[in-house]
Order: C-alpha cells, then structure tokens, then sequence
C-alpha cells in the first residue's frame, strides 16, 4: 500500500489541487514461469523477466500514478468541495442499472408467485441477501452502518416472507409490493463510494504543520 500524491483537477472550478491518494497498492502482475501461470509484483515480474526465469504475459500493468487518478473518481473537490461530475454520472449510472435489474427480477416473479408461491417467499429472502451484502460492502470499505436502513432491510423482508408464507394464494402481493420501493428507493444509501474515497484522499498543503 503506498500514499501517492497527484494532481485533481476539477471539472466545476476548474482548479487544480495537489492530493493525496492513500491505500494504492498495484495489483500482482501474471508472468509465465515453467508453463505455469504465477502473479508477483510488477517489480519482481520485471526482474525475472530480464533473469530469464519467467516470461512476460501481455498484460499492462497501472501505475500507481494511474491507479491514484483512478480512485479520484469519487473525490470532491478540496477548493469548491464540489463532487467530481464523472463520478457523480457514473454512480448514477450503476443506480439505474441496480434498479432496472431489481425491477426486472421482480417483475418475472410476480406472475412467477401466482403460478409458484415459493417465489413469492423466495423474493423477500433475495432482498434479504442483499441487505447483508450491503453490511459487508460498507464494513469492508470501512463506512460506517446506518442502523434505521439496516433495521428496514432484514424487518421490512422477513414481514414479507411471513405473509408469504401465511398466504400462499396471495404470495404474488410480495414481488408486487417490491417493486415500487425498488423504483423509488433513495440514493441516499448509495453513497459509500464516496464516503470510502474520502477515507482515503486528502488534500495535501505543501507546508502543513507537523502533528
Ligand atoms: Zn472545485
């Protein structure tokens, strides 16, 4: 892991402010050795490559110059503290897809749970699954939990899946209930990009104080 400091330029201000990227490690690289298939550092595959002992696979390594631009995506701005517009798109972009597809999904068990009630109790444990997934993501990016959305994620579908399995003649009600909620779900929830790119950049002043 390795602390890089590069330039972000902002598309709002049009400043330029001097940053620092922490947590940039540059993935392993392959290289051929014996016939097998090995991933070491960009820096030990260049060495065994001009030993002789392995040989180079095409694959471009990133800089961790690049890959520090790349973690700017997220970054707001130090002067105008604006959001970086490409990220802003880009996250609005995965939210449209997240929600298209959760329609979508819900969409095919509705008829699925009139015809099957087992999809009716099926989709509440799917959303289930994806509250969990979303208490991994934020621990792993070390982003703090929000106790009321986690609270809503597991009540909100073991109610469903206990109505589906009250009611099996109404299970299709389940899916169908969903989908509004999966439509109109908030953004607010979504933010952890941001908050784990935060974590990890900081403006860097030249002549900053010892601490
Ligand atoms: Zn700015």
């Amino acid at each position: 892991m390795a602390t890089v400091t590069t330039t972000y330029t902002c598309e709002v201000c049009s400043a330029d402010s001097s940053v620092r990227v922490g947590g940039v490690s540059v993935p392993d690289v392959p290289v051929s050795k014996k016939n097998h298939v090995v991933f070491m550092s960009p820096a030990n595959a260049k060495r065994e490559v001009e030993a002789g002992l392995a040989n180079p696979i095409g694959v471009k390594s990133k800089g961790v110059e690049e890959l520090a631009q790349e973690a700017l995506l997220y970054a707001a701005c130090p002067k105008c503290a604006a959001r970086n517009p490409r990220g802003v798109a880009a996250q609005k972009r995965k939210v449209l897809h997240s929600r298209l597809s959760g329609a979508l999904l819900l969409a095919i068990c509705v008829p699925g749970a009139w015809y099957f009630p087992t999809f009716g109790l099926a989709t509440p444990i799917l959303a289930l699954f994806f509250t969990l997934l979303g208490v991994y993501a934020r621990k792993a990016l070390g982003v703090p939990l929000e106790r009321a959305q986690i609270f809503i994620g597991i009540a909100g579908p073991l109610a469903f899946a206990a109505f589906a399995r009250a009611y099996p003649g109404h299970a299709w009600l389940v899916p169908f209930a969903l989908l509004g909620p999966e439509l109109i779900r908030p953004q607010a929830g979504r933010d952890f990009e941001w908050a784990a790119a935060a974590k990890r950049i900081a403006a860097s002043r030249p002549q900053a104080p010892t601490d």
